[in-house]
């Protein structure tokens, strides 16, 4: 069970003084404890939430191939400063300010693209953006019920990130591939 925390702190949205923290707690077998933090504000709805590593990490690359149904299940931890590629789709998730942290599964960041791509697809202007749109929600499911194959990668240059399967292949980054990561966040 993960045991859960809370305070009171300002909101950095709107400057209100009761935004409330949450902290959650939680041992992940075989990758150690995680500490999931949520901020809510009652008066201007921002919420903003990240996940920790609570020890100490290497920037690492984490590459899982898709092959089943059964790859669903694997446990996955984003943390917000991290990037999520599937190259077959042609989807890259950088982390931008509004990134989100989280503990999830291997279904759980498909369902996310998902809802990311049908948004995408509701505002697309053109026929050909929309029909797009189609078509990777299709190829999301085929991946989703093993019917298709793909590639899923997590960069995290603070190591808060990970894929645990088996299967799932880490590179430890080097420091220029960080330094480098930490300069294109800054254009
Ligand atoms: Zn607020």
């Amino acid at each position: 069970m993960p045991s859960k925390s809370a305070l009171q702190t300002s909101c950095p949205a709107c400057g209100a003084s009761d935004a409330k923290l949450e902290f959650f707690q939680m041992q992940i077998p075989y990758f150690g404890e995680v500490m999931e933090s949520v901020l809510l504000c009652s008066r201007c709805g921002y919420r903003n939430a990240d996940v920790v590593v609570l020890e100490e990490r290497e920037p690492a690359r984490y590459t899982l191939r898709i092959e089943s149904a059964e790859d669903m299940y694997a446990r996955v931890i984003r943390s917000s400063r991290a990037s999520i590629e599937v190259p077959e789709l042609g989807v890259e998730v950088t982390p931008g300010s509004e990134a989100e942290g989280f503990v999830s599964n291997v279904e759980g960041v498909l369902l996310r693209i998902e809802e990311a791509v049908r948004i995408a697809g509701r505002w697309a202007e053109s026929g050909k953006a929309r029909e797009r749109a189609r078509e990777l929600l299709r190829q999301i499911n085929e991946i989703r019920t093993g019917k298709r194959r793909a590639t899923l990668i997590i960069t995290d240059p603070t190591g808060n990130s990970a894929i645990l399967s088996e299967k799932a292949k880490k590179e430890v980054l080097h420091e220029d591939i960080t330094g480098k990561q930490k300069g294109a966040q800054h254009h």
